[in-house]
């Protein structure tokens, strides 16, 4: 929690306490810090990212899997924009979950999810995700009948299979107001540059909001586990937002401490002709 208004850290809830997101702020006061000063700060944490992934992909051991959530326009395009800026595009592969299609639906909601997960030494982005199919799939009842808690168990237990084979998980929920969704919204609508990011089933999602609220809540309350811990990102001011996530990465990265492996042989000697 941001209670020392010094450091920018996301807000956390002890496993097995339950979430209520209305009570989490999603604008928290941070004196250290402005706009200026967090884009400073960023573009330091993204050489420094460059670095530690490189390092991550040549010891091909590990991956850290980032999965952002969040309504319309919580911020997730622009959140990945701005953290893999400078990254290894080797190392870091970035995938969008859409509505799925025919295939996908004839499988278990796990299956496309598990085909991207990164490999050994990439770090991967999920914007959006699993959590889709206790989210909008609850919301619009799209799978009727489904037993939600035993949902919550399925995705603990993938999560932790993925964990104990290497991958480190961490779950931001980019937590918006309702007031600040609705001027994102409308600046989209106002600035002809920004029609083609508008969709009006935004709109009628937006008329869901209590629904996604409560739905939220429920996830994160049941899937905050220590092997894939839910950070909630106060995410009304966007550097603030941003500056946060960008802070995760990088120290999640310097806490796993990627090594490059050592040398088959010495090659110091060798001259290449
Ligand atoms: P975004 O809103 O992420 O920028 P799109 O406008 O293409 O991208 O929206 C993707 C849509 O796919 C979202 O409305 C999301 O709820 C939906 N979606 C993602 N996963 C699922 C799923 N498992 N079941 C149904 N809808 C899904």
């Amino acid at each position: 929690m941001c209670d020392n208004k010094k450091t920018p850290l996301p807000l956390t809830i002890e496993p097995a306490v339950a979430c209520d997101l209305d009570d989490l702020a999603t604008d928290v006061p941070c004196e250290e810090y402005d706009k200026e000063t967090a884009l400073e700060r960023m573009a330091a944490n993204a050489e420094a990212m460059a670095d530690i992934s490189r390092r991550l992909y040549a010891e091909n051991k590990r991956s850290v899997l980032l999965v952002l959530q969040g309504v319309d326009a919580a911020g997730k395009d622009s959140t990945i924009r701005t953290v893999t800026r400078g990254m290894n595009p080797r190392s870091l592969v970035v995938h969008s979950f859409k509505v799925p299609s025919d295939e996908e639906i004839d499988h278990d909601f796990l299956w496309r999810i598990h085909a991207r997960v990164p490999s050994r030494g990439e770090i991967g982005i999920f914007n959006r995700s699993h959590y889709e199919d206790v989210l909008v799939v609850r919301v619009h009842d799209l799978s009727p009948g489904t037993d939600w808690p035993r949902r919550f168990r399925q995705i603990n237990d993938f999560e932790k299979m993925l964990a104990e084979e290497g991958t480190v998980i961490v779950k931001c929920y980019l937590h918006i107001s309702r007031d600040e969704q609705r001027e994102r919204l409308q600046a989209r609508m106002d600035n002809p540059d920004d029609h083609w990011k508008v969709n009006l089933r935004d709109l009628e999602e937006r008329k869901l909001w209590d629904k996604y609220r409560a739905a939220y809540n429920d996830a994160i309350t049941h899937t905050n586990t220590s092997h894939a811990p839910w950070y909630i990102i106060p995410a009304d001011r966007k550097w603030y937002r941003t500056l946060i996530v960008s802070e995760l990465l990088l120290g999640t990265l310097r806490d796993m401490d990627p090594q490059y492996p050592a040398a088959e042989q010495d090659y110091g000697g060798i001259v290449v002709g």
